[in-house]
């Protein structure tokens, strides 16, 4: 009978079998002391959060009792995926602390962008959503850009107290938080993660100079996102790394166009008219005829028609329709989580029909650009 062994920083059971799972330690590591889990291990010595991931119900679960802290809960969001990344329920955990927004990845937006305006939008949705949050920074944890903000608005709104770090995966945290950890914490400091009672998924908590913590919460899975369907590989090209060159496509009703084998575009009835696609530039567009379209899927999807591949096509779920009436009198943004979104740019309304792989989230809303 082998020794059961605990990690020493967040007290999860110690395993050499998977590195994905909890508690991983690699078997030559079993005698160092103290007996730290990798995760642990890299949070201390390389200051790296790598958090792991729950989903929705779960991660509410795990987090009932923010509402009888006093802290500041820090929700990061993806602006590539705003609907798509946002946190449903945040509302009802966080009790009466409050919220400061992170709207992350604002490198991705087109040169020319008006922030103000991006902004003033995120808080119209965000007052939609019903949520009610202290501040909306906006940034980008990887170009270092609107950073100083978030830190001082963190600053500004702690007032001494915990920060609990939320986010679904994907849009930055680790990131975000690895930052978070370079100027405010102590490095030698006692690495103090705690396994909630209850959970076998531990909050990580790092101390802070001042006594306080920042914690590292798990990501919380969407199924609704693109980016959770999809293989490694197709992922990276997925999320974009550059800012997005819009592209414009004139098109006439009964027009197609396909992004790859993961977005099918169809334009079904309206007046000639303009849509701007604000996707990754990987993905390439392919246009055709509304009465070819599923001829040519069929025929060259995964090969013609990529990313994905053949292979990692068959992976995902079957393309579905969604139909969707642009309303007459204004444009509108169609958005699809993971892929990014489609502005209507005139005023005469229009159907469309966005096949998109099942489950995959796909929204109509005011335009953001
Ligand atoms: P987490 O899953 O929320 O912890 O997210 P990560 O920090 O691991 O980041 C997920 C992916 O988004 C990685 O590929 C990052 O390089 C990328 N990423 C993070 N922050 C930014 C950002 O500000 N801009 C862009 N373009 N990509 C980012």
């Amino acid at each position: 009978q082998q020794e059961e062994l605990y990690c020493s920083g967040c007290g999860v059971r110690i395993q050499t079998e998977d590195v994905q799972k909890l508690g991983y330690v690699p078997a030559s590591a079993l005698s160092r002391t103290p007996l730290i889990c990798q995760r642990c291990f890299r949070i201390k010595n390389y200051n790296e959060s790598s958090s792991i991931t729950l989903n929705q119900d779960d991660f509410l679960r795990l987090l009932t009792h923010v509402g009888s802290t006093e802290s500041l809960v820090v929700n990061i969001v993806d602006l590539f995926d705003f609907e798509g990344s946002m946190i449903s329920g945040l509302a009802r955990f966080v009790g009466t602390n409050p919220i400061v927004l992170v709207v992350n990845k604002i490198d991705l937006l087109p040169k020319v962008t008006n922030y103000n305006r991006i902004l003033n939008w995120v808080q119209r949705q965000v007052k939609e959503a019903g949520l009610r949050v202290v501040e909306v920074v906006l940034c980008s944890a990887k170009k270092n850009m609107g950073f100083e903000r978030v830190i001082e608005a963190i600053e500004e709104h702690r007032k001494g107290r915990d920060i609990y770090v939320v986010g679904a995966t994907n849009v930055g945290k680790s990131t975000l938080i690895n930052r978070l950890i370079r100027d405010y914490s102590d490095l030698d400091a006692e690495l103090t993660t705690s396994q909630y009672p209850g959970t076998t998924l531990d909050l990580v908590r790092i101390p802070m100079d001042d006594g306080s913590s920042i914690i590292d919460t798990p990501g919380i899975v969407y199924k609704h996102r693109m980016t959770e369907l999809v293989g490694k590989k197709d992922l990276m090209k997925l999320m974009p790394d550059k800012p997005v060159k819009p592209l414009v496509f004139q098109l006439n009703e009964k027009q197609s166009i396909f992004f790859g084998s993961l977005m099918r575009f169809d334009f079904v009835q309206g007046e000639r008219q303009s849509f701007t696609f604000y996707v990754s530039n990987a993905l390439k567009a392919h246009r055709t005829k509304l009465e070819k379209a599923d001829a040519l899927y069929e025929e060259h999807r995964g090969v013609m028609l990529t990313p994905p591949s053949l292979e990692e096509l068959e992976l995902l779920p079957p393309l579905t329709k969604h139909t969707i009436r642009v309303p007459k009198g204004k444009p509108m943004d169609v958005s699809v989580s993971g892929i990014g979104w489609i502005k209507a740019n005139s005023e005469a309304g229009a159907d469309l029909i966005i096949h998109v792989p099942k489950g995959v989230k796909v929204a109509l809303r005011e335009t953001l650009i």
